[in-house]
């Protein structure tokens, strides 16, 4: 166990733990941090998505400062604030980090992100809003307001080559899949993908999801060579079980597709995904989720339109 609480370094057969992996967590009534990951190099650190919660990405820079070497590149799989609103205090600790991430957040902070601000506002003065829920609130507005921080000085706008002294990390885009933009990372050297919220435990979030372009995602993620894949939430896995995880995906998104009950496409990932849905404590909750994401946005033409980069017909 490492000195920092919730922080597993896993070794996959080299000398050296590849990677440490730093659970996102679900705290009750706030707002959920995604999954990170912080790669060592020779003299640097790269982490690849930086939470929400100061608390989370104070465990990332306390890695990076158990060994001594500075932070000097962010990989944002997807601009989703649970994944990048740390970027910024993990460039004030370490100024000049390169940020990679895919251009979707410019159209974020114009369309998705840009609508909530009014409410957001309103409800800090609001006495009855909970204290917890206006820390996510200002962590949202501040994020926002700082879009230096979500917008890369690196854009990903296909395939490309990081490297870490020996090692060499593939950045692969896929186009209108959970995002716009989502970029999924390949580490040949410990036969890891890193695939941000491409999958997610118990349920694919589909907030801005478009589920066409994801299959295709999913679909070339299933052929590579890997063996351990990190989700955007929950913990690790094997090939296997991505795969289970893909097939289940695929039958629930063309469920979603066709004229079928909602209740249908429901128990087909209940039943598909049982593995994923066992992952969480509440069942109800994945139950009403899935519900919510068939009926409110993979059957709404115009969220359909939006989030697969269709122009709606006049
Ligand atoms: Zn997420």
């Amino acid at each position: 166990m490492s000195g920092v609480a919730g922080v597993v370094a896993l070794a996959v057969g080299l000398a050296q733990a590849p990677y440490t992996f730093i659970e996102g967590q679900v705290p009750a009534n706030q707002q959920p941090d995604g999954n990170s990951i912080v790669i060592e190099g020779a003299r640097e650190m790269l982490v690849i998505d930086t939470g929400r919660h100061p608390e989370h990405t104070e465990k990332i820079i306390a890695v990076a400062r158990a060994r001594d070497k500075p932070i000097t590149a962010i990989i944002n799989t997807h601009w989703h604030l649970d994944h990048a609103t740390g970027n910024a205090r993990i460039r004030a600790a370490y100024p000049g980090a390169k940020l990679y991430a895919s251009t979707a957040v410019e159209g974020a902070l114009q369309g998705f992100l840009a609508r909530g601000v009014e409410q957001a506002k309103a409800s800090l003065d609001d006495p009855a809003v909970p204290e917890t829920r206006k820390t996510d609130t200002r962590l949202y507005l501040n994020a926002i307001n700082d879009p230096v921080n979500l917008i890369p000085d690196q854009p990903v706008r296909g395939t490309m080559t990081i490297r870490l002294g020996e090692r060499e990390l593939q950045l692969h885009l896929a186009r209108h899949a959970a995002t716009e933009g989502d970029v999924w990372v390949h580490d040949p050297a410990s036969k890891t993908v890193f695939a941000g919220d491409l999958v997610v435990v118990p349920l694919p979030f589909f907030d801005t999801g478009c589920a066409e372009g994801w299959r295709q995602a999913l679909a070339e993620i299933d052929q590579l060579d890997f063996q351990t894949l990190v989700p955007g939430h929950g913990l690790p896995m094997d090939h296997a079980t991505f795969s289970s995880y893909r097939h289940a995906f695929d039958a629930f998104t063309a469920c979603a597709d066709g004229d079928q009950p909602t209740a249908s496409c429901v128990a087909i990932w209940r039943q598909q995904g049982a593995a994923f849905v066992a992952m969480h404590p509440n069942p109800k909750y994945t139950e009403a989720a899935l519900g919510y994401y068939v009926d409110q946005v993979l059957r709404v033409p115009a969220k359909r339109a939006e989030y697969c980069g269709k122009r709606v017909a006049p």
